[in-house]
């Protein structure tokens, strides 16, 4: 079955666009399901459970990790995320197309468990343009930005190990792209 849409794992490092692209794709294309996941982050100001994200607890995150409801998970900068395994399925079963937005543990456990997803990286212009990014974003204290570019580093040698890498200059580029991959248009 060629046809069946597989599994998209978008990934790159904090403060790339990922989001920005995400939400800019559906915005059009509202049919492209996109994974909710946990984490034991704090949410940013306008951020609402149940959108952005599922804000859990430690003990609550420990319980989905332990009950086997994650389809993988990590920790990232100082926090936990994981992706609710059962929705995916769901959609996946139901023949619709499920993206995935994680960090590159994440998406290294995906291929591991699911070879047949397709990983996308999403690179920034320049390293410049990157801190420039995640700075001007503004919603995170300056440690957690050092933290989050450390993390970068590890993330952009890691890029050899996806299928296709989208550069974002564009936001309309980029998100064109990842639709025409994800086979959506
Ligand atoms: P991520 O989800 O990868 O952490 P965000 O989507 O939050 O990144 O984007 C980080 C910042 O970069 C935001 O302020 C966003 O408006 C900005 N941004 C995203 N894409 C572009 C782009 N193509 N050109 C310029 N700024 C961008
Ligand atoms: P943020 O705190 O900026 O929302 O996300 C930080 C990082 O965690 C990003 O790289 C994001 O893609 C990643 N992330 C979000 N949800 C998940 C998840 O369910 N699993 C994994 N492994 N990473 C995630």
């Amino acid at each position: 079955m060629t046809d069946r849409p597989r599994l998209t794992v978008l990934s790159g490092p904090s403060g790339v666009g990922k989001s920005t692209v995400v939400a800019h794709m559906r915005k059009e294309h509202p049919e492209v399901w996109l994974s909710v996941s946990a984490t034991t982050r704090k949410p940013r100001p306008g951020e609402q459970h149940g959108v952005q994200y599922f804000f859990v607890s430690d003990e609550e995150m420990d319980k989905l990790i332990a009950n086997g409801e994650l389809l993988e998970w990590a920790e990232f900068a100082g926090n936990r995320y994981g992706t609710p395994r059962r929705a995916v399925m769901d959609r996946l079963d139901a023949g619709e197309p499920v993206l995935l937005e994680i960090d590159l543990q994440g998406a290294r456990l995906v291929r591991e468990s699911m070879p047949e997803a397709q990983l996308v990286f999403l690179a920034p212009p320049s390293w410049e343009e990157l801190v420039r990014r995640l700075t001007g974003r503004g919603t995170e204290a300056p440690e957690v930005i050092e933290r989050r570019l450390a993390a970068a580093k590890v993330e952009l040698a890691a890029e050899s190990e996806f299928d296709t890498t989208l550069v974002n200059t564009s936001v309309e580029d980029v998100a064109r792209e990842l639709l025409a991959l994800m086979k959506v248009v």
